[in-house]
């Protein structure tokens, strides 16, 4: 790609593994540049990095816990100082800590909500200031099914993507009238490495309950998301897009 050629700049928070990975790749293939962080998996991150060079997209792993948001706004700086404006930003870190209320722990109620939510915050505060500058850009959250309808055994990952849908809908209608776009996505039982430590017995159970009758891909959910960012989606904001085969 010769030096003058500019892509779009995307920041994905959790692109080293699951539905993030699927997102930066898919972006990629879409003509962005993609800046990507993770927590701390160095071996899963260069997967996506290798990956990402056979796209011609100029991209950026770096390691940022998105609990800290001194880090998050370094990695913000970082990424527009080194490939330029972010015109994109897609919140996929996330965590679980599953248990029955009566069980959980406060650093497991915490934990699920510094991460999935704070983090969000950590994000979103770190890059809509230089997007209202521009008065241009879009942001993408991943909540989740679990947020919309609530889940035994995940009050605390259910109330972090409830907050996720309050949080993206809000932000939205500050932002709207300055050219920003704010949308969700919200997964059902997708297939990566945190829904396989669910029983399979569970998994079974929910893929059952589905119109589609299976769990969904990572891919799947990244086409919903470059979609909501794209230029098919501009009058799209505010919105929750279920993406979970009619769960
Ligand atoms: P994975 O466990 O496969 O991947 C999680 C990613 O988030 C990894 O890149 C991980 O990095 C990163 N991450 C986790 N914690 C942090 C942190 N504190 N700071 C920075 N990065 C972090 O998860 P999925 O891809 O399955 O999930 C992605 C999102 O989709 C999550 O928000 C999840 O809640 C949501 N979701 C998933 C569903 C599913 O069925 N899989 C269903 C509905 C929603 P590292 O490896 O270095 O820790």
């Amino acid at each position: 790609m010769s030096a003058d050629h500019i892509r779009p700049v995307a920041l994905i928070s959790g692109g080293s593994r699951g539905i993030g990975r699927a997102v930066a790749l898919r972006l990629a293939e879409d003509g962005y540049d993609i800046s990507f962080c993770y927590r701390g998996d160095e071996q899963a991150a260069a997967n996506p990095e290798k990956e990402l060079t056979g796209t011609g997209a100029r991209s950026l792993a770096v390691r940022v816990d998105v609990t800290d948001a001194e880090g998050v706004r370094a990695w913000v700086s970082r990424t527009e100082k080194d490939f330029g404006p972010i015109a994109l930003a897609v919140t996929s870190a996330g965590i679980t800590r599953d248990k029955p209320l009566l069980m959980m722990s406060d650093t497991e109620w915490h934990e699920v909500l510094d991460t999935n939510l704070d983090g969000v915050y950590h994000v979103c505060r770190a890059v809509v200031f230089p997007m209202l500058k521009r008065r241009a850009g879009s942001i993408v959250t991943v909540s989740s099914v679990v947020g919309l309808q609530g889940n035994a055994g995940q009050t605390n990952y259910a109330a972090s993507k409830a907050g996720i849908v309050a949080f993206s809908r809000s932000l939205a209608k500050e932002v709207g009238r300055r050219g920003i776009r704010v949308n969700a996505v919200a997964p059902g039982l997708i297939d990566t490495d945190m829904s396989a430590a669910l029983d399979d017995s569970v998994k079974d159970q929910v893929a059952e309950r589905t119109a589609l009758g299976r769990a969904g891909l990572a891919t799947e959910v990244a086409d919903a998301v470059a979609f909501l960012a794209s230029g098919r989606a501009t009058y799209i904001t505010g919105a929750v897009l279920p993406v979970d085969g009619g769960l």
